[in-house]
């Protein structure tokens, strides 16, 4: 039996809150809010402290559910691709040292004249492979986030929970660890096999990270229109369920692009996103 969600194993994404304010005040309005979490974006930590980011975190009695998110892997050119995977690299870093346990991964696609997949899937899985015993070192999980088809052209050639999880056995085919997914709802929802794949990434240890939206239909904008929790189409209990039957004890993370909630103030964002993730999650 799956147990009610409580809004201390929730968590919240900063992007939800359309990065307007400095990171040190976003922290006090999650934890003023009553979230057990928080997920920062690298964009957030320009010009920080991390040291004292991860201070401020921790005395407002937050946990962390991941660091967002990577620079996407495939190149032109293998200076490209080598300076991307280095970027990765320290972003791994950074993520160890605010205690994020793993660091998201929206892995991109076709470079520029590139059309072939098939390359921007290989320089992908060579380039997590590059990163992987350095994630291992600093104790902090590579999550490859599997995005709808509708982003394969440009943001991620890998597109399935199937995909991800073929991938992470390519590269850590003893299942050691320090490669695994995240399963946002937005991305997944759709996929006829989501059921048996939750099941085997949980089998496999495989589950990083948990993230809640809702898909509206009609969508009007590939990347900004994403739903609040209940106004949308998505059976996001269900998919929390089968999450948690599957073993995953991790934070719900609320993760929201939406022109539309980022003209709303930030302190309605997360009163809207405790009432739905109570009552729709
Ligand atoms: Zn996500």
């Amino acid at each position: 039996m799956v147990a009610e969600l409580k809004l201390d194993r929730c968590s919240i994404n900063t992007a939800t809150l359309g990065h307007r304010s400095p990171i040190s005040t976003v922290i006090d309005m999650v934890a003023r809010a009553g979230f057990g979490a928080i997920s920062p974006w690298r964009r957030d930590m320009v010009g920080c402290d991390l040291k004292a980011v991860s201070r401020q975190i921790k005395h407002a009695g937050l946990g962390v559910s991941g660091y967002c998110r990577s620079t996407y892997f495939p190149a032109v050119s293998r200076e490209e691709f080598a300076r991307n995977v280095e970027d990765n690299r320290r972003a791994l870093d950074d993520a160890a040292q605010l205690g994020a346990p793993c660091f998201v991964l929206v892995v991109g696609s076709l470079a520029g004249d590139n059309k072939s997949l098939g390359h921007a899937r290989h320089q992908v899985e060579d380039g997590i492979g590059q990163l992987l015993e350095h994630a291992r070192k600093v104790n902090v999980s590579l999550s490859i986030e599997p995005l709808h088809p509708m982003t394969a052209a440009d943001r991620s050639c890998v597109t399935s929970l199937r995909e991800a999880l073929d991938l992470c056995e390519l590269i850590d085919p003893e299942n050691v660890g320090g490669v695994g997914v995240a399963i946002d709802v937005y991305h997944v929802w759709w996929d006829y096999a989501v059921k048996e794949q939750i099941a085997r990434a949980g089998k496999n240890k495989r589950i990083d990270a948990f993230h809640v939206c809702d898909w509206l239909s009609p969508t009007r904008d590939l990347v900004l229109d994403r739903g609040m929790m209940g106004d949308g189409v998505v059976e996001i209990r269900q998919l929390r369920h089968l999450v948690e039957e599957a073993g995953y004890t991790g934070y719900v993370e609320t993760e929201i692009f939406s022109n539309l909630w980022w003209s709303r103030p930030e302190e309605e964002i997360l009163t809207v996103c405790a009432q739905r993730l109570l009552t729709e999650c």
